[in-house]
C-alpha cells in the first residue's frame, strides 16, 4: 500500500462546520503495479500495519470518506486519519466465489472496496445494465462512509443503504481480519475467502451491528453488495396543498386513494418539503415512479440554481444566512423560489437523478427519525416552535424508509418518517435544534438522529431510541476487537454517546 503522511495538523469536514485538531493525515492507495487482487491484500496488510501504528503510538484512529458529515465521527481529537477515496478497486462475482447456499442472484453480486465513490459505482453498474437499489440525494460519499451512519434515500418499500450490504471485510486489529456476513445468509464461498486471505465469520448479530458503525468497527476494507438490474425514475415535483389527503399519505403511506402524478400507483419514492413561510402556494411534493430501463429516453439537466430531480435541501440552503428574525420570511421565499423548480416526468436512472457531488457553502443539517404515524403531530410542533424559538432559516423537510436491520439504524420504525432541518449555520438553528429534541421528548414522541448529521446524543437517549440493540451492538464490538483495537477506534464522539463501553 502506498502511504503518503501529509503533515496536516487540521481537519475541516467539508461543511466547514468544525475544525479538528489531528496528529496526521495520510494518503494511501493501492499498489498498481500489481493485479487487481493482489493490490487489495496488499492494502489489507497495509491497514493492519497501520492500526498497529496507532496502537504503538496510543494514537486514536479513523477512516475518512468523503468528509460529509457533521459531527466529528470521521476523525479524532489529535488521532491519526487516513483517507480511503483512492481505495477504489471494484471486483465482479463470479459463481465460483459465492456459497452455494445464497439465495440471491450471483450476476447481480460484487465486491466494492471502501472507498469508491456512490457515484463511480454507479458508472460501474451501468456497464453492467445494473443498478444500486439506493442512494441518498446526492452522491459524493465512499461506500464505507454511506453505510456507516446508515444513510438513506427515500425508497420507502426498500429502505437505507446499509440494506443492500451482504458481506463486510473488516479489519480489526493489526492481525486479524475477518469476512462478516449473516449466518442467515451466507455469501462468500471457501475460495472467496482464500482468495482474501482472511478469516470467515458468519453471525447475524455481529453482521447486523458491524453495518451501521460510525467507523469504530475497525476498518471496512471492503463490502459484497447486492444489485438489481438498470431501471428509470419518472420523476416529478409537484406543489400541492397541505390537506388532510397529503397529511393521510405521509402518515399511512397508502397510496391506494393517492392523487399523485400517476394517480394512486405505488411510488418508489415519495418526499415532501415544507417551506414554513408559503403554506399558501402549497408544498413541494417529490414523487418517482420507477419504469423499466430504455435508451431512449431524455437525460435529465441539472438546475445549476438549485434542487435538480433528486437533490435534497441540502445542496441549496447553504446560501442562505442567518438574518433579522423580520426579514426570515422574505429570505427564504426569496431561496426557495429561485432553487425549487416544479417538473414534471424527468427520467433518469438512479445515478442519473440523485447525482450531485457539488456543495454549496455552510449550512447545518440535523435529521431524525420518527414514526410515519407521528408526522402529523411533529409538523404541528415544528410550526408551534417556529413562533416561539423561530424563525427557523430553513425547511422542515420529509422522506420514508422501511426498518433496517441494522442495530443501530435509525431507521428503526416500521416505516420511518425522516424528518431533515437543513438551515442556515448559526447558533439560532442550533437552538432551535435543541428545542425541537426537547420537545419531542416532553411530548413522549419517539426518535432516532442520523448519526452523521447534527444531533445532541448522549447514552441515556441512546438507550431510550434503541434499547436492547445497543447492548447488543457493544457487546458486538467488544467481541470483534481486541482491548488496544478497542482504543485506536474510541474517538471522543463515541466516549459522549456512551458506546466505546468496555464489557
Ligand atoms: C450534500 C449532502 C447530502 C446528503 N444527503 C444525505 C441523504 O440523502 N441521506 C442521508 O442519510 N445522509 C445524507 N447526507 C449525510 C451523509 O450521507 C452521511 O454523513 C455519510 O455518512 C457521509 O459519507 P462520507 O463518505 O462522507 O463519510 P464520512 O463523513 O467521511 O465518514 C462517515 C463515517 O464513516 C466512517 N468510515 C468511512 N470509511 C470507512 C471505512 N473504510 N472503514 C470504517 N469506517 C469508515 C468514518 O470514520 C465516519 O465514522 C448528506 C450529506 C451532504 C453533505
Amino acid at each position: 500500500m502506498k502511504t503518503f503522511k501529509t503533515g496536516a495538523t487540521k481537519w475541516q469536514n467539508k461543511h466547514e462546520t468544525f475544525v479538528e485538531n489531528i496528529n496526521n493525515l495520510y494518503e494511501i492507495g493501492n499498489e498498481h503495479s500489481m493485479d487487481a487482487l493482489d493490490g487489495y491484500n496488499d492494502t489489507t496488510k497495509g491497514l493492519q500495519l497501520l492500526i498497529a501504528e496507532a496502537v504503538n503510538a496510543k494514537l486514536p484512529l479513523r477512516a475518512l470518506g468523503a468528509g460529509w458529515s457533521w459531527m466529528k465521527i470521521a476523525t479524532a481529537d489529535g488521532g491519526l486519519m487516513f483517507d480511503t477515496k483512492p481505495l477504489n478497486t471494484i471486483f465482479d462475482i463470479s459463481n465460483g466465489s459465492v456459497d452455494p447456499k445464497y439465495k440471491g442472484d450471483v450476476t447481480k453480486l460484487f465486491f466494492a472496496q471502501c472507498g469508491n465513490g456512490v457515484w463511480e459505482i454507479g458508472k460501474y453498474l451501468r456497464d453492467k445494465n445494473l443498478s444500486l437499489k439506493t442512494s441518498g440525494a446526492s452522491n459524493g460519499q465512499t461506500i464505507a462512509g454511506l453505510i456507516a451512519t446508515g444513510a438513506h434515500g427515500s425508497a420507502f418499500d426498500f429502505g437505507a443503504s446499509q440494506e443492500f450490504v451482504v458481506g463486510l471485510h473488516i479489519i480489526v486489529s493489526p492481525t486479524r481480519h475477518i469476512w462478516l456476513e449473516r449466518k442467515s445468509a451466507p455469501v462468500a464461498s471457501a475460495s472467496f475467502i482464500k482468495n482474501l486471505q482472511t478469516e470467515l465469520v458468519q453471525d447475524d448479530d455481529l453482521f447486523n451491528s458491524a453495518l451501521v458503525s460510525m467507523g469504530s468497527f475497525g476498518i471496512i476494507h471492503g463490502v459484497m453488495i447486492e444489485t438489481e438490474d438498470l431501471f428509470l425514475l419518472e420523476a416529478y415535483l409537484r406543489r400541492m396543498p397541505y390537506d388532510d389527503n397529503l397529511k393521510k399519505l405521509m402518515t399511512t403511506l397508502d397510496f391506494s386513494n393517492a392523487n399523485l402524478p400517476n394517480g394512486n400507483e405505488r411510488p418508489y419514492h415519495f418526499a415532501v418539503n415544507i417551506n414554513p413561510y408559503d403554506m399558501a402556494g402549497g408544498v413541494y411534493v417529490t414523487t418517482m415512479y420507477k419504469r423499466p430501463y430504455r435508451t431512449n429516453y431524455k437525460r435529465p439537466v441539472r438546475n445549476l440554481n438549485g434542487v435538480g430531480p433528486g437533490d435534497d435541501a441540502a445542496v441549496f440552503v447553504g446560501k442562505l444566512t442567518d438574518a433579522l428574525p423580520a426579514l426570515v420570511p422574505g429570505l427564504v421565499n426569496k431561496l426557495v423560489a429561485g432553487a425549487i423548480t416544479p417538473y414534471e416526468k424527468v427520467t433518469g436512472t438512479l445515478s442519473e437523478i440523485f447525482d450531485n457531488t457539488t456543495l454549496y457553502g455552510k449550512l447545518l443539517s440535523a435529521a431524525i427519525g420518527i414514526s410515519i404515524t407521528s408526522v402529523d403531530k411533529v409538523t404541528e410542533i415544528l410550526f408551534d416552535l417556529n413562533k416561539t424559538n423561530g424563525p427557523f432559516v430553513g425547511l422542515f423537510a420529509y422522506r420514508f424508509i422501511k426498518k433496517s436491520n441494522a442495530k443501530l439504524a435509525f431507521t428503526r420504525f416500521d416505516f420511518t418518517c425522516i424528518l431533515e432541518l437543513d438551515a442556515a449555520s448559526s447558533e439560532k438553528t442550533k437552538s432551535f435544534y435543541t428545542a425541537v429534541w426537547a420537545r419531542l421528548e416532553k411530548e413522549k414522541i419517539p426518535f432516532t438522529f442520523h448519526w452523521g448529521k447534527m444531533n445532541e446524543l448522549n447514552f441515556t437517549r441512546i438507550q431510550n431510541m434503541y434499547g436492547k440493540d445497543a447492548d447488543t451492538w457493544i457487546a458486538s464490538r467488544n467481541k470483534l476487537l481486541d482491548k488496544e483495537s478497542m482504543k485506536v477506534f474510541t474517538n471522543p464522539i463515541l466516549q459522549q454517546w456512551g458506546l466505546d463501553k468496555v464489557i
